[in-house]
């Protein structure tokens, strides 16, 4: 006996229609004349063909009637949310960029006196003894700029090498930088250290760019960056196990002129080529009015897509937000302080802990329990709990809900599709 899915939704666009289960994230892209009862009503499901059945079966359309989605759901959350097996730490050894780009969220602030030196001696301490409790430990490299500091990002990582074999755990790493600082010879050497992931963003298009993503001398960086990526992706065309990630910003753009800017990237380059395309949002430090959403994002995936480049594949599946949502989660700010997110560093409720210098861990309970009860929010509020966006939303923004008490409706986007059949 089947039943339809509590999390089917139907969405009308110019020339198509949309059909997106948001427990299992398939999509299909349907004429815009299509009859859509079936997504919502048993009767008219049965009257379908086996063949149209059977793909409605295979993506979680329609489920077996025992099934219980939102337990199932919830069950997914608190066991990713608890998860011991894994930790995800991110260093911020410095705020400092050579870049000056208008939208940053961490423009004007200091996190404390930045000391290299302390800030890699107390990580590494905390990481001999914390680090072999788990199965997989990734660092993420985030800033400020995180190359500037390349060298002791380099040793640390040497040292985690060593350190996961005599302790039996594995370890990867991933990097989040603007790119200008990136030389043959690191990347090498970051690579042997498990590089999964290096993410560079460009802005839009060229003119764009030059005018945001410039250093600070007041220098444009597009043609730099352009040959950074080739020089990426040729070092790493034969290693399965590293992803290049683009991130494209969108601000007030058309798609003809990213089309430009994509087009800079040598065609025999673009299949290496993981493409993230975003809107840029307001924060607490930028306030612009932006004409680019996150739902306009499928047409310049499909022009990526055109182009050659891959789409990028969320992994976030199941947690709240892209980054801060799971309890083994956290960014490690130059002054040792630990936050969940850092989209607002004037908000101290996000700073749960620090380490000392000795690597020990001062937590404060307080605020931990704060994010987390926010974080879990979802599964009690009787709203959420009856909405189709609950598998993308989770109640929405954790850092907007400690701030405010109110859950944090998502609209509907498309960042979060990855199974596409048309
Ligand atoms: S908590 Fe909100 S602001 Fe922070 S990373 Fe998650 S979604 Fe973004
Ligand atoms: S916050 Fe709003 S959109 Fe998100 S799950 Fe709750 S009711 Fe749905």
């Amino acid at each position: 006996m089947y039943k339809v899915s509590k999390y089917n939704i139907i969405r009308k666009f110019d020339n198509q229609k949309i059909a997106y289960n948001s427990y299992t994230k398939a999509s299909l892209i349907l004429d815009k004349d299509s009859n859509t009862d079936a997504f919502e009503n048993i009767k008219a499901f049965e009257k379908l063909d086996k063949d149209t059945q059977k793909i409605l079966i295979d993506n979680g359309f329609i489920i077996d009637s025992e099934r219980d989605e939102f337990a199932e759901i919830k069950y997914i959350f608190e066991k990713k949310y608890y998860d011991k097996t894994f930790l995800n730490i991110v260093l911020v050894p410095s705020l400092a960029c050579n870049f000056a780009c208008p939208y940053c969220f961490e423009k004007g602030l200091e996190c404390g006196k930045q000391n290299i030196k302390e800030y890699f001696s107390a990580l590494k301490k905390f990481a001999k003894n914390n680090f072999k409790k788990y199965q997989c430990v990734q660092i993420s490299l985030f800033g400020g700029e995180p190359l500037l500091y390349a060298k002791e990002c380099l040793e640390f990582l040497k040292w985690v090498k060593e350190d996961s074999k005599n302790n039996d755990y594995d370890y990867f790493s991933s990097i989040v930088t603007n790119g200008s600082l990136l030389t043959k010879e690191m990347l090498d050497e970051f690579l042997s250290y498990n590089l999964k992931m290096l993410q560079i963003t460009i802005d839009s298009d060229k003119e764009t760019h030059d005018l945001t993503r410039k250093f600070k001398t007041g220098e444009p960086s597009f043609e730099l960056l352009i040959g950074k990526i080739e020089m990426i992706v040729k070092q790493t065309k034969n290693n399965p196990n590293f992803n290049f990630v683009l991130r494209v910003n969108l601000s007030n753009t058309t798609i003809n002129k990213v089309k430009k800017s994509l087009e800079y990237i040598k065609p025999k380059y673009r299949s290496k080529v993981n493409l993230l395309i975003r809107s840029v949002y307001n924060t607490h430090a930028y306030k612009d009015d932006n004409s680019n959403n996150n739902t306009q994002i499928d047409e310049y995936f499909a022009m990526g897509e055109e182009l050659g480049f891959k789409i990028f594949q969320e992994s976030f599946q199941y947690q709240s937000c892209e980054a801060c949502a799971d309890d083994n989660f956290f960014y490690l700010m130059p002054n040792l302080t630990m936050w969940k997110c850092i989209n607002d560093l004037t908000y101290n409720d996000a700073c749960f802990g620090s380490i000392d210098i000795d690597g020990n861990v001062i937590l404060d309970p307080t605020k931990s329990v704060k994010w987390s009860k926010h974080s879990l929010s979802a599964f009690t509020d009787e709203k959420c709990k009856n909405c189709k966006l609950l598998p993308d939303c989770y109640g929405g923004c954790i850092l907007k809900k400690c701030k405010t008490c109110k859950k944090q409706c998502r609209p509907f986007e498309m960042v979060s599709m990855f199974h596409v059949f048309r």
